[in-house]
């Protein structure tokens, strides 16, 4: 019971809690790949950001470029004007002029040239304004109202009011109340992964002037929250809009209702060229899926070429190669739009075109006269123009580019053949101008972060392992020394119950032969002499025991031998003769082999069985052995001493025809306390150290004692010494 409760209190205290620590460490380890992507994550994000910034940034400088160079008064020649204006700027492809009523002024009709005639195929039914085209709006900027309506029922009153004078001004409130609704906590409140500054957010968001100043749709042709939106961004300030897109870019929660709210819209997506790892909110990845199915099938269905003769939904988007993971939803949505709906939104802008798989930019500026002058931008000056805003493109960590609307980066390393462009580590769309363009970063080497963190959880588990091999090791060795201890403590007590009882017995015998000597007067001398003999052998019994336990509370190894050459037949015969009136005394048949004098004693002519010994001690493993014949025999009491020699030993065999001892506890008996039967039952007494003794005697002499069965029943203890030869005799 008290071994039981103690291993349960090691697994408690030791097992569990060592187990739990290991959990935890190995937990930890694998948690430490995302911990360190999350981190690269977060700084390459903002990178990201401030390179789409710039990249937008460097789509404003062009227009601005592009306008510093055309000055085209009214009635002015514009032929002249647009030629010259081509010839001095790289950025300039095909110029052309509209009249305030959208009709083709110049490059003539039919075309002065190739390229003009090309021109005039893709692009002329837009500038005449019969065919839409597709133009990108961020689905913030769409969905203004409500993400603005979301915010103010968590922030102060000071969103509030604005929110609610778009409510009532767009004649929504049903909608707008069912996303506060469903809005519920904080936007700010969710906000988890990586966060750029807000400086940088603000570059990236509103740094180009096209976003801000060139097409947002307001036309009849795009009805609902498209048509809905566009007063307010003109109402409401600036700052409100990009408060809308820094609540969504910001909050997850929104970033859900407003993707719902889209999808519930049937609005299409623009679907995005790349499968960034690590997302830079967290969007659910299924989301994503449905909406990038949205946009597909939305698309196919209502397309009509880019030229057809009435104002129509724009051609859809190329649908990029599908992605080895789905992507996350683009942030902006696709609407149709006519170049007169777009002119009425601004003074002039970078309206970009999808001609079939090829993308197109068209610049263009409302003269003061109520014209439209502007050109095709000339596309290798054009990306030339926003590639050389990347400073570093790569380093030993990183590569930081940009993909355009094929996916393909604008710069990339020397080294980087078959890399694949649209896995990047993060990406970010640029913006409204650059339809399906992305900055994008990627690991320089891709797996440096998962073996730097494989190494580290390597070392974690190396530890973990020596944390339990130590802790199960020391554990088991205190717990079984422990068990040990627990266990010499319960066989010392029964040794000192069982030794107290042992010397009882003789001395009980010896008292009483005292007492019979004393009051029956002159006895028969041979009567006389059988008492004496009793005594005498009581008396080495308790010797015996006596002798037992001084050597067993002695040293190992420590008791002093005198060592001398005797005859072991001798010695035997002692023993045996002080035992033997006793024994048969009990009814024993006690026999010595072979009996004193007999010629067998010396078979195949050896000397006499002389061996190097301390008499006393070996008549002492004689007793013990003798003493346990007599104890653990039942009916058949015979007991046989036979002494033997051959050429190296000396064997003294003493052989009972007792109670046996199992072969499982032939080598256990040996051990200090250890009894087969150590209850009371078995009605034998004993200390346990009887054979131990015996054993330690003969193996300090060179010898050893081993228990067999003997054939027929009983026992047979043999005790083997090394025997003296002449030389060791001289
Ligand atoms: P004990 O004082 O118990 O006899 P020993 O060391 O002399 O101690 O013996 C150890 C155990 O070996 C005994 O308790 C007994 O179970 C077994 N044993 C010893 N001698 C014999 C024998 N002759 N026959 C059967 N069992 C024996």
């Amino acid at each position: 019971m008290k071994t039981r409760s103690l291993g349960l209190l090691f697994v408690v205290a030791v097992i569990v809690p060592s187990i739990l620590l290991a959990v935890l460490s190995i937990r930890s380890a694998g948690r430490e790949e995302a911990y360190m992507e999350k981190q690269a994550a977060a700084t390459l994000d903002a990178e990201v950001i401030h390179a789409a910034g710039l990249a937008s940034a460097e789509v404003g400088r062009v227009q601005d470029d592009l306008r510093a160079g055309l000055d085209l008064p009214a009635g002015a020649d514009y032929a002249r004007i647009l030629t010259r204006w081509k010839a001095s700027s790289p950025l300039v492809a095909v110029p052309f002029l509209l009249s305030s009523r959208y009709g083709i002024l110049w490059p003539p009709p039919g075309g002065a040239g190739s390229e003009q005639r090309q021109f005039l195929q893709e692009n002329g039914d837009f500038l005449g304004d019969r065919a839409a085209t597709t133009v990108l709006q961020n689905i913030a900027v769409r969905y203004q109202a409500e993400i603005l309506a979301q915010a103010e029922n968590a922030a102060p009153a000071g969103l509030a009011a604005p929110a609610r004078a778009d409510e009532e001004a767009h004649g929504s409130p049903a909608r707008s109340r069912a996303m506060r609704a469903r809005a519920g906590g904080a936007p700010a409140a969710g906000q988890s992964g990586p966060q750029p500054p807000s400086a940088e957010r603000q570059s990236a968001q509103a740094g180009a002037p096209a976003e801000s100043e060139a097409p947002v749709p307001s036309s009849s042709t795009a009805p609902g929250p498209a048509a809905a939106s566009a007063p307010v961004t003109r109402a409401a300030p600036a700052a409100e809009k990009q408060m809308a897109i820094d609540t969504f870019a910001q909050n997850p929660a929104v970033q859900t209702r407003v993707y719902e709210e889209s999808r519930q819209k049937g609005d299409q997506l623009s679907a995005r060229n790349v499968a960034p790892k690590m997302l830079p909110s967290p969007v659910a990845a299924d989301t994503s899926a449905t909406l990038d199915a949205v946009g597909a099938s939305g698309g196919g269905g209502t397309a009509v070429a880019a030229g057809s003769t009435a104002p129509a939904p724009a051609a859809p988007l190329p649908r990029p190669a599908p992605l080895p993971r789905p992507a996350p939803p683009s942030q902006f949505v696709r609407t149709s739009q006519l170049l007169s709906q777009i002119a009425s939104r601004g003074e002039y802008g970078i309206i970009p075109r999808f001609i079939g798989e090829k993308l197109v930019f068209l610049f263009w500026e409302r003269l003061k006269d109520g014209r439209i002058a502007g050109c095709q931008v000339a596309d290798a000056a054009f990306r030339s123009r926003i590639a050389g805003v990347l400073e570093s493109t790569w380093t030993p960590v990183r590569i930081l580019t940009l993909l355009d609307e094929n996916g393909s980066p604008l710069a990339a390393p020397p080294d980087s053949e078959g890399r694949d462009w649209r896995r990047p580590f993060v990406a970010r769309e640029i913006g409204e101008s650059l339809p399906r363009w992305e900055a994008a970063a990627y690991l320089t080497q891709p797996d440096s972060i998962t073996s730097q963190a494989r190494s580290s959880s390597l070392v974690i588990w190396v530890l973990v392992m020596i944390l339990f091999v130590s802790v199960a090791g020391g554990g088991t060795m205190v717990l079984s020394s422990v068990y040990a201890g627990i266990r010499t403590a319960q066989q010392k007590a029964t040794f000192v119950t069982n030794v107290s009882h042992e010397l009882k017995t003789p001395l009980t015998s010896i008292s009483l032969f005292v007492d019979l000597l004393r009051r029956k007067g002159p006895l028969a001398p041979a009567k006389r002499d059988q008492y004496l003999s009793l005594m005498a052998s009581e008396t080495e019994r308790l010797t015996r025991l006596i002798n037992n336990v001084l050597d067993f509370s002695r040293d190992k190894g420590s008791r002093r031998y005198a060592m001398r050459s005797v005859d072991a037949a001798e010695v035997a015969a002692q023993i045996v003769e002080s035992q033997r009136v006793r024994l048969e005394g009990k009814g024993f048949e006690l026999t010595l082999h072979p009996a004193a004098g007999d010629p067998a004693a010396n078979p195949g002519g050896h000397p006499a069985p002389g061996v190097r010994a301390d008499p006393e001690a070996i008549k002492q493993v004689l007793l013990n052995l003798l003493s346990n014949a007599e104890k653990y025999s039942k009916d058949r009491r015979e007991i046989d001493v036979e002494v033997a020699r051959d050429a190296a030993s000396v064997t003294l065999t003493v052989s009972d025809r007792g109670i046996g001892v199992p072969e499982k506890e032939r080598e256990r008996i040996f051990r200090e306390f250890y009894r087969v039967d150590d209850s009371l039952a078995s009605g034998v007494q004993g200390t346990g150290l009887g054979l131990s003794i015996a054993r330690r005697i003969a193996r300090d002499h060179g010898g050893d004692v081993t228990c067999e069965a003997r054939p027929g029943g009983g026992s047979r203890f043999i005790v083997r010494l090394p025997a003296v030869t002449g030389e060791d005799g001289e």
